[in-house]
């Protein structure tokens, strides 16, 4: 049998247990996760494992990231089977506060409002007060452990570049480490919220990746940004979605953007099918010069 990762409840015993790995001159990456975890989760602890001599891994459905409508109470909670698959990876560590107490004591007033990348009309449009409750508790996270390296997906692509922004900006002593996205074989992107869609919205979800891709390759191949992304918001319309937005953004800022000579660009795209709302996001690269 593997070995189960020790589980700290409280700051304290998370400090203690980092300051012994700090003391031992080891180098400790931190993947924060809420758990329901599944390949793509495993895959930021195995990159971690990779560059890390010390792998800590955080569990935590932070409510500060729900909306009064959004699925906080019914968010998949699967804290035994998290542990058993974070034992295969050899998690050293992981850091599962005790209550949401632990993270939001009684009087807690202190809230992170990152501005740049969590202020240009994506996920911040639809999800109002999403990133400030990512950016507090992500930052809580950061102080409360101090890792050299903390890792995030590409698969919540905004979210990436809010946190690596917010990290600069704070000079937290930290880097930020972005993880490709890991799908399931037919294109799908995994997601805890994926166990919520029917056997008929499964079978039509990986239309959107299908038609980021399909849009990359055009926008690539020279095709007009504004008319590849009119044609790919109607492919996913059809396809069944309720969409949100399909968008091609500057893949630093991202900020809007016209043309390929405007900067590294990157699709974006959230579409709701019944009440599971998908993002999924690819990069566009430019064809190799002969
Ligand atoms: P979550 O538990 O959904 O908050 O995700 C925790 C971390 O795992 C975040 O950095 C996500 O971007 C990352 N993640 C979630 N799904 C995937 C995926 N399919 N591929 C790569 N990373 C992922």
């Amino acid at each position: 049998m593997v070995r189960r990762p020790r589980v700290a409840g409280t700051v304290r015993t998370l400090r203690q247990a980092v300051a012994r790995f700090r003391g031992a001159r080891e180098s400790v990456a931190l993947v924060p996760t809420m758990g329901a975890l599944h390949e793509g989760h495993l895959s930021l602890v195995r990159v971690a494992r990779r560059r890390s001599k010390r792998v800590v891994v955080s569990i935590f459905v932070n409510p500060a990231q729900f909306a009064p409508n959004e699925d906080l109470s019914s968010y998949p909670r699967t804290f035994d089977a998290d542990l058993a698959a974070l034992a295969k990876e050899k998690a050293d560590l992981v850091w599962a506060p005790a209550s949401v107490a632990t993270m939001y004591p009684d009087g807690f007033s202190t809230r992170i409002t990152p501005g740049g990348p969590a202020l240009v009309g994506l996920e911040d449009a639809y999800r109002p007060h999403f990133f400030a409750g990512v950016a507090t508790v992500v930052a809580k996270l950061l102080i409360q452990c101090l890792p050299d390296i903390v890792m995030f997906g590409e698969k919540d692509y905004q979210q990436l570049k809010v946190v690596t922004r917010m990290a600069h900006d704070l000079d937290l002593p930290v880097r930020v480490i972005g993880v490709p996205t890991v799908r399931e074989p037919d294109g799908l992107a995994m997601s805890s919220r994926n166990v919520y869609l029917s056997p008929q919205e499964r079978a039509a979800a990986p239309t959107l990746f299908r038609v980021l891709e399909d849009c990359s390759r055009k926008i690539a191949g020279g095709a007009p940004i504004a008319s590849v992304m009119a044609d790919g918001r109607e492919a996913i319309t059809r396809a069944g979605f309720q969409l949100d937005y399909l968008e091609a953004r500057h893949a630093e800022t991202l900020e809007p953007v016209a043309s390929m000579t405007d900067g590294p660009v990157r699709l974006l795209v959230a579409a709701r099918l019944g009440r599971t709302r998908l993002i999924d996001n690819v990069g566009v690269s430019l064809p190799a010069r002969p």
